[in-house]
């Protein structure tokens, strides 16, 4: 397949057909790029999964820019979700509702319920309102890998495998979206993003987490968001977190780093601007600044794909604090991990 490429992200006119005719379509968001196709589309939505190779049973987000939108696709809007939907949205912020009969249950991955977001970013909201539909959208990847924050990812992974790529800008965040059940009595982070726990609390007062979250799945163990479950945002490469005192951490990834060199392999190291200078090894980058940990997250997948095309072995990288964005940070660095840990003493 020929996979058209759309620079002028203010004529959309071209892809939104490609929606309407139940083409795919990735686009930039706030979050990080999506792949889009008609949410109401079944056949359209089906391809979303074969493209990315993605699970069944993994539900989609469906994108709206308009609240108008979200009316036919929900059965009840609870008034936490209006409160939440007040003040968060347009924005990286997604809300699970008891899903109407019109949403496919192909979207749903067959729950009963559909997740829903108004993204911030000007050219999904043009591409939806455009189309004139609703978008079921994952990260425009391969499922497995980290998400794409940049047109660049998007093509490596898409292209030849969809009808369309929009060319936009890197995206602002670069972590997905927060996902927070509101079908319950307290609001429940399933994922945690860009609107974090602590912006949350503030608005809403008592906020839950999902008690899968923050850990390996046992074996049986659900997670209410079924994505959770599966291997994500992870390299080629191997990736390790190392935890402790700062400098004791420093001094045990270049131990690590030497073991790993003496065995023949290429290492790489995670490190912050502040720590950069610190480390030796093949391959070093610096995610961001401690100072503004927003730059980390902007940074994080894409970094995570640069040891790939270094052709790296083993990643180390420092951990980092979890209050905030942070929170989100961790999540994806810890199952690109797959919930690797080193502690240094
Ligand atoms: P992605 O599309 O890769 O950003 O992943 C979407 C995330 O939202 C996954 O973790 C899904 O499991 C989760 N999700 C989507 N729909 C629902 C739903 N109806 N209930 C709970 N989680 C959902
Ligand atoms: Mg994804």
């Amino acid at each position: 397949m020929e996979t058209i490429i759309i620079s002028n992200t203010n004529d959309l006119q071209q892809a939104a057909d490609i929606l309407q005719e139940g083409g795919l379509v990735a686009s930039p968001t706030e979050t990080v790029y999506g792949l889009c196709a008609n949410a109401l589309n079944e056949e359209a939505v089906k391809n979303i999964y074969k493209a990315k190779g993605r699970p069944s049973d993994n539900p989609l987000i469906v994108h709206i820019a308009d609240l108008s939108m979200l009316q036919p696709l929900v059965t009840e809007i609870s008034p936490i979700a209006k409160t939440l939907m007040d003040h968060f949205w347009p924005g990286p912020m997604t809300l699970v509702f008891k899903a109407s009969k019109i949403v496919p249950k192909v979207v749903t991955g067959g729950l009963d319920t559909v997740a829903v977001r108004f993204p911030s970013d000007p050219t999904i909201q043009n591409l939806i309102k455009t189309s004139k539909l609703p978008l079921a959208a994952p990260s425009a990847n391969t499922s497995g890998k980290p998400s794409p924050t940049n047109f660049t990812r998007v093509y490596e992974d898409l292209n030849g495998k969809i009808d369309c790529i929009i060319q936009g800008g890197n995206s602002a965040f670069g972590v997905e979206s927060t996902v927070i059940d509101t079908t319950s009595e307290i609001a429940t982070i399933l994922r945690p993003g860009g609107v974090t726990f602590e912006m949350l609390e503030e608005v809403l007062g008592n906020v839950m987490i999902d008690p899968a979250l923050g850990h390996k799945l046992k074996e049986g163990e659900v997670p209410k968001a079924p994505g959770m479950k599966y291997t994500h945002y992870a390299p080629n490469a191997e990736v390790i977190i190392v935890k402790g005192e700062k400098d004791k951490v420093i001094a045990k990834i270049n131990e690590l780093v030497r073991e790993g060199q003496n065995l023949g392999k290429k290492i790489g190291v995670m490190a912050t601007d502040e720590t950069l200078s610190l480390f030796n090894a093949d391959t070093i980058f610096s995610v961001g600044t401690e100072k503004n940990p927003t730059t980390i997250a902007a940074n994080l997948f894409e970094v995570l794909r640069k040891y790939d095309d270094e052709k790296v072995d083993i990643v180390y990288t420092l951990a980092f604090q979890t209050t905030g964005i942070g929170g989100a940070i961790m999540n994806r660095l810890e199952k690109s991990a797959g919930y690797h840990f080193i502690e240094a003493y």
